[in-house]
């Protein structure tokens, strides 16, 4: 007898955590998988986690989350994408992004709706519309574009069905950002349609360049009809500490609260106290580990050219998105080879959804010693390859 529902049936394993079953079985592999900073949590994060524990902050917190970190991140979110939330209704501290997603999805849908979204894209996005009960609507993006998404593209597939666009910029795995006259027409073309628009806007403060980010919230219009997610993992190296939040109208942050009550309860309560550190604080140390992924960047677009491999020039994030698809692999037959001949890991784009295939997902976010030694190792591989 099957026990699992059909909808579990259904969904793969992540793509990435298979690749890494195999990664960690074998040994001196340079990585330049995984999606995470290198850097360790600032140390005043931490001891404010750790005051917060002394202090005897051990109990729950309100189901929204401390009053103190709501108001923290209204005045963050509000300084660094110029937009307005009410910490009191409008507010909800999530275990990560990941569970803002989730909460999100589970909040809006109905059976059958259908959820437009860009692609390549974040390995959680088709399985968490599906276990909401939505349908999966990938848009590709194509490196010729810089992974764009166009208004043009959303348009043609929209259909009596589509309730949601999701949105990820600066995008994993590509690095792409959106110019701000694409996003004003998409917000214009979500007016248009009713549509509701969750944006993962993780990366919003990794971009490079004095590249700026713009959040579809801020644009005229828009608040009402957006949930906006963020976090602390990526800009303040806090992947482990599991705290994001959601920001939207009072109605929507009212549903994902229903659902976040009864599965989760709250967050943390010493962690929010530490995230309110990191966002009122921790500007400096997010300065300097943006300082760095930004030389890697630029070191590993440099290799990347060298290497005959094309790529879009990263402008956030911390990935760069090269095509091997000229040298006649598929994406997992090229990681696979690698990472047996050279032990080097690198995720196959497919991991990314089907528009990934022939292209290979690099992060940076890993030390300059490490970038240099796997890319000899690349370079290596390829001439192997061409003798
Ligand atoms: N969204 C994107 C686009 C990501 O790349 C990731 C992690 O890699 C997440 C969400 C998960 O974020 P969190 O650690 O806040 O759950």
């Amino acid at each position: 007898m099957n026990r699992l529902s059909s909808i579990v049936e259904q969904i793969p394993k992540s793509g990435i955590r298979d690749f890494f079953e195999i990664v960690q079985s074998m040994e001196n592999v340079i990585s330049l998988g995984i999606g995470e900073p290198d850097f360790v949590t600032p140390w005043h994060i931490r001891e404010a986690a750790i005051y917060a524990l002394e202090r005897g902050k051990t109990a729950y917190t309100s189901n929204l989350g401390l009053p103190r970190l709501r108001k923290a991140i209204a005045h963050y979110v509000s300084e660094k994408l110029g937009v307005s939330y009410d910490p009191r209704n409008e507010i909800l501290v999530t275990v990560g992004v990941s569970e803002g997603i989730d909460l999100a999805l589970r909040a809006v849908l109905n059976p059958g709706d259908e959820v437009l979204y860009h692609e390549p894209c974040y390995v959680s996005y088709a399985p968490t519309i599906l276990l909401a009960g939505g349908l999966p609507k990938p848009i590709p993006t194509r490196l010729e574009d810089d992974f764009i998404l166009f208004s043009s593209a959303i348009e043609k597939a929209i259909t009596p069905r589509t309730r949601v666009l999701l949105l990820n910029f600066p995008t994993n795995p590509t690095g792409a950002i959106l110019p701000r006259s694409e996003l004003l027409k998409i917000a214009e073309l979500c007016i248009a349609h009713d549509l509701l628009v969750i944006t993962d806007e993780i990366y919003s403060e990794l971009t490079y360049d004095q590249v700026e980010h713009h959040s579809i919230a801020a644009l005229e219009g828009m608040k009402q009809r957006v949930i906006l997610l963020h976090g602390v993992s990526k800009a303040f190296a806090m992947t482990g500490w599991r705290l994001g939040f959601a920001c939207g109208p009072d109605d929507l942050i009212g549903g994902m609260m229903k659902i976040h009550q009864y599965a989760i309860l709250c967050a943390p309560n010493m962690l929010q106290e530490a995230a309110i550190e990191a966002l009122e604080s921790g500007a400096p140390s997010l300065l300097k580990m943006r300082n760095q992924y930004a030389q890697r960047r630029d070191f590993v677009a440099k290799r990347c050219q060298e290497l005959g491999l094309p790529f879009s020039f990263p402008r956030g994030a911390f990935y760069i998105f090269p095509s091997i698809a000229h040298l006649g692999f598929s994406s997992k037959e090229f990681a696979m080879q690698l990472l047996h001949k050279k032990k080097v890991a690198l995720i196959p784009g497919t991991a990314f959804g089907e528009s990934g295939e022939g292209f290979v997902r690099c992060s940076y976010a890993t030390s300059m010693e490490k970038l240099h030694d796997a890319f000899s190792r690349i370079e290596e591989f390829l001439h192997e390859r061409k003798s």
